[in-house]
């Protein structure tokens, strides 16, 4: 559907975030010419670069002024704009829905035929107590609404936006539909309850690191720059953008239990930080914690080939110096 980002007028919305801080630098590199719409809710104009091709908009997807202004004028969309984090999103559980749903909707419905990106997330598979979550399983609402505490929050907002997707696939548009699994890396805050950049701060400070429930529970930790690549081998992969092919795991299928990472935070970082266990429950009442999620990959591998994610410990050894450089 896109053969080269070179040249290619890309918009992409929710580029301020985190993923945004790498990817847009990565898209310049490549020669594109980039437009960001971003509310600047949760990612600041700093996180990006300044570069001749890079335009910045600041409005909300809920604004189809703006985007009717600018969707139709781009050889390739990243929809990427969501709330972020389990605290705001626990804070704003309709709000987060909506931005998911109608965001979406306006993307698809005012940027014609332009191939779209829709950034899902790895949360519509629920609770899921199984090792690998897969794409071909079918997924209902009802298991997104369990994740989200039985109150439209954000895995329905993002089961949403597949429903939307699915529906503009069906009426002839590209699309595809990617579920990152807990993306990590540099520029992450700790603002919105993520748990590696969390652990990573305290165990510098020489801080409690907080473990909710009894830290058995695993993720799948995958990094960013690693994510990016692998976004630039899809969207020229003509079969990424066929169905069923086009709804697609990314991350790394190495699974760290929680209490694995924070030993290995402060081991890594040599620090003197002890661990605390607080119930879930006590931080995000009345919902539940998934217990693990680790991608099956072999969709994206057959699409993209074997992907060399680094481990967790390379990571977190990388954000320390990362986070030593900037202090
Ligand atoms: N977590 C934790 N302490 C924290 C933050 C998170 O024990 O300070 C746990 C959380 O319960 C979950 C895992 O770490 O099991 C990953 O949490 P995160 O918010 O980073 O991602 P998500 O829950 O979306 O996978």
């Amino acid at each position: 559907m896109i053969s080269k980002l070179e040249n290619r007028r890309v918009l992409v919305t929710g580029g301020c975030g985190f993923i945004g801080s790498h990817l847009i630098p990565f898209l310049l590199a490549k020669g594109s010419i980039v437009t960001v719409i971003d509310d600047l809710s949760t990612g600041p104009e700093s996180n990006l670069p300044h570069h001749e091709n890079l335009t910045l908009i600041k409005a909300s997807v809920l604004d189809t002024g703006i985007i009717r202004a600018f969707a139709r004028d781009s050889d390739l969309i990243f929809h990427m704009a969501s709330l972020v984090g389990m605290k705001l999103v626990a804070k704003k559980p309709q709000y987060s829905y909506d931005v998911s749903k109608i965001g979406t909707e306006n993307i698809l419905e005012l940027s014609g035929k332009v191939p779209t990106v829709l950034f899902s997330s790895s949360a519509v598979y629920g609770l899921t107590k199984k090792a690998y979550a897969v794409e071909s399983k079918s997924i209902s609402a009802k298991e997104a609404l369990e994740y989200d505490g039985n109150k439209l929050g954000y895995a329905s907002g993002k089961w949403a936006m597949e429903q939307a997707g699915i529906r503009a696939m069906e009426a002839g548009k590209p699309v595809m539909i990617i579920r990152p699994f807990n993306i990590v890396g540099h520029g992450q805050v700790t603002t919105y309850g993520m748990v590696v950049p969390n652990f990573v701060d305290s165990a510098m400070k020489g801080l409690p690191l907080t473990i909710y429930d009894s830290g058995h529970q695993t993720r799948s930790f995958s990094c960013v720059e690693v994510f990016c690549a692998v976004m630039e081998k899809l969207i020229t992969q003509p079969a990424a953008w066929q169905r069923p092919n086009n709804i697609i795991n990314i991350g790394s299928d190495q699974m760290t239990s929680i209490n694995e990472l924070a030993h290995l935070t402060i081991e890594s970082l040599e620090s003197k930080s002890t661990i605390n266990y607080v119930p879930y429950d006590s931080v995000f009442p009345c919902k539940k914690d998934v217990l693990h999620r680790r991608p099956d990959l072999s969709r994206l591998e057959t699409l993209v080939g074997a992907v060399e994610w680094p481990s967790i410990r390379s990571i977190v050894e990388a954000l320390e110096k990362h986070k030593a450089v900037l202090s």
